[in-house]
């Protein structure tokens, strides 16, 4: 029998850079993980594609999937949904494919419940001055929002004592080169052979 994919989890507070990190990740050749799109009642940004970036779901379709088993996590995270897909994981990982998710830290809790053996990483920002201020670089978000992902952000940075490993996100290549080394050890376990 073929071996069973890893379900590598990517968490850490919105703004630290998840996103990047995991398209930076995404973007090289050599990487052999399958990515998760999560479905999100959240309305599009600016360039972001339904099918690509996230499935755009209204809340009565979310709260239908929720109801039928269909998603393995979900979370209300700043007054939206977000869900991962349970499908999808569970096929790619039993294809002996690896999956990423990438999610904030109320969802990853629940994929930990559900999947121990999972490799739990904590992305984490450089510091908390520096996230808020990547935050309002980014311009998208009100003064509101800001400040609700700071309370978020600073609750989620005091769990990461709950993941297997914690990368700083201090240079993006630099993250990206630590998560797949991170991976590469996970295979190599003894207890995975
Ligand atoms: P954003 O609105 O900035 O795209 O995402 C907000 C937060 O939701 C980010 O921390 C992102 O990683 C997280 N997120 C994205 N997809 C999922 C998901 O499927 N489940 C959970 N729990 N969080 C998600």
């Amino acid at each position: 029998m073929k071996e069973k994919g890893l379900l590598i989890v990517l968490s850490g507070p919105s703004g630290v850079g998840k996103g990047t990190v995991r398209k930076a990740i995404f973007s090289h050749e050599d990487t052999n993980f399958e990515y998760s799109i999560s479905m999100t009642t959240r309305k599009p940004r600016e360039g972001e594609v339904d099918g690509v970036d996230y499935f755009f779901k209204s809340r009565d379709e979310f709260e239908a999937l929720i109801k039928q088993d269909k998603l393995l996590e979900y979370a209300e995270y700043v007054g939206n949904y977000y869900g991962t897909p349970i499908d999808y994981v569970k096929e790619t990982l039993n294809s002996g494919k690896d999956v990423f998710l990438e999610i904030e830290v109320q969802g990853a809790k629940q994929v930990r419940e559900k999947f121990p053996e999972g490799l739990f990483i904590f992305l984490a920002p450089p510091s908390l001055m520096e996230l808020q201020s990547r935050i309002v670089t980014r311009g998208t978000e009100s003064d509101e929002l800001i400040n609700n992902r700071m309370k978020e952000a600073r609750k989620e940075i005091e769990m990461m004592n709950l993941y297997d490993y914690v990368v700083e996100n201090d240079q993006v290549e630099a993250a990206c080169d630590r998560i797949k080394a991170i991976v590469l050890a996970e295979h190599c376990k003894t207890s995975r052979i």
